[in-house]
């Protein structure tokens, strides 16, 4: 039913990963929007991970075909 909504939920932090404070709800949208957010408590940047791990997939399979034309 609303399994959109907690996937969603799922890829924002409720709290600073490095001092535990809890981020408002409105911290919590505006992480999600911005990618990005500074903790209040501690000045931390918190970052939302932009699935860099699709690119490092690509340059593996780029450098094994090489290794196989080798
Ligand atoms: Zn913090």
């Amino acid at each position: 039913m609303a399994d959109k909504d907690i996937k969603e939920d799922e890829s924002v932090p409720d709290a600073c990963p490095h001092c535990g404070n809890k981020l408002s709800s409105w911290q919590q949208v505006l992480l999600k929007v911005d990618r990005a957010l500074v903790c209040k408590n501690c000045w931390y940047r918190i970052l939302l991970d932009v699935r860099p791990k699709d690119d490092n997939e690509k340059k593996d399979l780029k450098t094994n075909s090489k290794d196989e034309v080798k």
